[in-house]
């Protein structure tokens, strides 16, 4: 009997330790079509356990930047799936926007203001006139729009690297490296959309070996 308390009280507290270190998996919620979502209590437990300290420049931009980057392919997909009401939109849209949560999860994190903005508006100027060029790109055919998600994934995944590149802080690399890998299975999805109407689709912006490793990953 005895036995058997110890036994249970041991695992009580190893499943109790294994929340406290949340893994990937429970970080990021991947459904059957690869739309990968941030599960917000897990990524603020998570956190909770990393320590903080003062943000460079560099990285006080590049939060802010990221931030503002998965809001614009959560409003691109929105947008898009407004004109042409594909699945695929309306499910990887809903997901950028919890990629958008974790960044703003940061920028609180370090106090700093998370950007109050309108659906299609952006205080970065670059991205503001981006989302206007894939916009009016993804009006013009459904295939097109499929590649312009494409591209804001591949795009993302740049990005993220560059900004991983300029940090060692494990709470932002947590988040960006799991980001990078939600944009790795909406690239895939994106891709497999395409390839399902006869598109074959090619990197715009990653290498074509990355892509590939992507790609068949
Ligand atoms: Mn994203
Ligand atoms: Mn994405």
């Amino acid at each position: 009997m005895m036995k058997i308390l110890i036994l249970s009280l041991s695992l009580l507290l190893i499943s109790a330790m294994n929340t406290a270190y949340a893994s990937d998996e429970d970080l990021m919620v991947v459904d059957e079509n690869q739309t990968t979502a941030v599960n917000q209590t897990a990524l603020s437990l998570a956190l909770s356990d990393e320590a903080s300290g003062l943000l460079t420049s560099l990285e006080e931009e590049g939060l802010l930047f990221m931030a503002e980057e998965e809001k614009l392919a959560g409003d691109v997909y929105s947008a898009l799936n407004e004109v042409w009401n594909l699945r695929v939109f309306d499910n990887i849209g809903r997901a950028e926007q919890t990629h958008q949560a974790a960044v703003e999860m940061l920028l609180e994190r370090y106090s700093l203001a998370v950007p109050a903005n309108q659906a299609g508006e952006f205080s970065n100027e670059s991205l503001q006139s981006l989302y206007n060029d894939l916009l009016s790109r993804g009006g013009l055919s459904v295939e097109e729009a499929l590649r312009v998600g494409a591209a804001i994934e591949e795009m993302d995944i740049l990005d993220l690297q560059e900004r991983m590149a300029q940090t060692d802080k494990e709470d932002i690399l947590l988040v960006y490296s799991n980001l990078k890998r939600g944009s790795e299975n909406h690239l895939r999805a994106f891709v497999n959309n395409l390839e399902r109407r006869g598109v074959q689709y090619s990197p715009v912006h990653l290498s074509q070996e990355e892509y590939d490793r992507i790609i068949e990953g």
